[in-house]
């Protein structure tokens, strides 16, 4: 999205439906996403956002439950 060429492989490429969005460096897309999250209306993404997060912390959870097994 900068501009800057990476090679094939590397960087992030993001296909969203008919769209290719490709970055060069896991900096420049978090960029990216974080001025797209400015944009949207909260009410829109939130709903996908808390239910992301929690199933993040339940991987998170379940890590560490693992780990305390394991001792
Ligand atoms: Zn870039």
């Amino acid at each position: 999205m900068c501009g800057r060429p990476f090679p094939e492989g590397q960087g992030i490429v993001v296909q969203y439906g008919d769209l290719k969005l490709e970055f060069h460096s896991s900096k420049c897309a978090s960029k990216f996403f974080k001025s797209l999250l400015e944009r949207v209306e909260p009410r829109v993404l939130s709903p996908y956002i808390k239910r992301l997060v929690e199933e993040y912390t339940e991987v998170v959870e379940s890590k560490a439950r693992k780990r305390i097994k394991v001792i």
